[in-house]
C-alpha cells in the first residue's frame, strides 16, 4: 500500500499525489459503507492497479478538519483576504472567517491586497485592527507584484483562501501557482456566470511542496455551531487576558471587572475587534433562541 493525498476529484475517480507520481484511483467499494466520501486533501492509502496509473483508494486516514463548499479536508492555513480598497473591507466578515478558522483548527493568515490603491496611513489603520491578534499578515498587490513571494514562502501544507467577492482571491491563487489560470472577476463576468458554479475543486502546487485550493470559497459562513461561551476562545488576543476576568463565565460584555474590557481600554485589544465581537456574540445568542 502507498500513501498519498487526493488532489482532485474527476467523476468517480480521484487523482492521488504520492511521493513520486500522481495516480488516478477509484474509491474501493468497502469505503462507501463507511459513509465518508473521499475529499480533496484527504490522506489516503492506495493500492496501485495492474496499470501503474490506476489504483484504488483502500483507506481514508483520519481527518484533522473538513471544510464544506468547497469540500476540502486537512486544511492547514486559511488565508483571509481583504482589499485595502475596492471593495471597502468588511471587517465583520474578516472576523467571522478568523473565528471560523480558529474553531476549525486551521491557522489563519491575513492578506491585505490592492495596496496599490491606498496611501500608507490608510493601510496602517487597517493593519492596526489586527495587530494584537499576532496573526501573520501580508500586504500585497497582485497588480504590482508586491508581497506575493513572502506569502508564498510562509505557506506549508494545504492552504485555502476566503474573503469578500472582488478582493482578489482568484488573482492571488493565479500568482501563487504558475501552472494554472483561474478566471478573475472580469473574465467570469464576460462569460456571464458565477465563479462558484460546478467546477471541480483541485489542489495546486505552490512553492516547495505547499498546496492551495484552486477555488476561492468560504465567503458565506454560518457560525451557529459555536456557543456564546466559547466565542472568545477563538480570539487569540482575548485568550491572553481572559482568565483575569472576575467571573469564570464572563462573556466580556457588561460583567464587572472584565479583563477584556480593561485590555481594550488599555489599547491592548483593538476597539473595533471588540465591538464586532459583541455584535457576533449577540447574533449567536439570538440564533440559539429562535
Ligand atoms: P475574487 O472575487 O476575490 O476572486 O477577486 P478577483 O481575483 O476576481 O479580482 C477582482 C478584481 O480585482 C479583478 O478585476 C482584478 O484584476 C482586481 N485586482 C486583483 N488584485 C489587484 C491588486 O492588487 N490591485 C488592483 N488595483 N486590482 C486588483
Ligand atoms: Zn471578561
Amino acid at each position: 500500500m502507498m500513501r498519498g493525498t487526493i488532489i482532485k476529484g474527476v467523476g468517480s475517480f480521484y487523482d492521488v499525489l504520492t511521493k513520486d507520481d500522481t495516480i488516478r484511483c477509484r474509491a474501493r467499494g468497502r469505503l462507501r459503507t463507511t459513509g465518508i466520501v473521499p475529499a480533496v486533501g484527504d490522506n489516503v492509502l492506495i493500492k496501485p492497479g495492474s496499470d501503474v496509473h490506476e489504483g484504488s483508494i483502500e483507506e481514508i486516514l483520519p481527518r484533522r478538519n473538513y471544510m464544506k463548499r468547497p469540500a476540502v479536508a486537512n486544511v492547514d492555513n486559511l488565508i483571509v483576504v481583504m482589499a485595502a480598497a475596492e471593495p471597502m473591507p468588511d471587517l465583520l466578515l474578516v472576523d467571522k472567517l478568523l473565528v471560523y478558522a480558529e474553531y476549525m483548527d486551521i491557522a489563519p493568515l491575513i492578506a491585505i491586497n490592492k495596496i496599490d490603491l491606498v496611501e500608507d496611513d490608510e493601510l496602517d489603520k487597517l493593519k492596526k485592527e489586527y495587530l494584537h491578534t499576532e496573526y501573520p499578515s501580508y500586504c500585497i498587490s497582485v497588480k504590482e507584484e508586491l508581497g506575493i513571494e513572502k506569502l508564498m514562502k510562509d505557506l506549508r501544507g494545504i492552504s485555502a483562501l476566503a474573503g469578500q467577492s472582488g478582493v482578489g482571491k482568484s488573482s492571488i491563487i493565479n500568482a501563487l501557482s504558475s501552472d494554472h489560470n483561474l478566471e478573475t472577476g472580469e473574465i467570469s463576468k464576460k462569460l456571464n456566470r458565477g465563479k462558484h458554479t460546478t467546477r471541480h475543486v483541485e489542489l495546486l502546487t505552490i512553492g516547495d511542496g505547499g498546496m492551495i485550493v484552486d477555488t476561492p470559497g468560504f465567503s458565506q459562513l454560518n457560525l451557529s455551531q459555536i456557543m456564546t461561551e466559547e466565542l472568545s476562545e477563538n480570539y487569540p488576543e482575548f485568550r491572553r487576558h481572559k482568565n483575569k476576568c472576575r467571573f469564570i463565565s464572563c462573556l466580556h460584555d457588561q460583567e464587572p471587572e472584565c479583563a477584556i474590557r480593561e485590555a481594550v481600554d488599555a489599547g491592548l485589544i483593538s476597539k473595533g475587534r471588540y465591538q464586532r465581537y459583541l455584535r457576533l456574540l449577540s447574533d449567536l445568542s439570538k440564533q440559539r433562541w429562535y
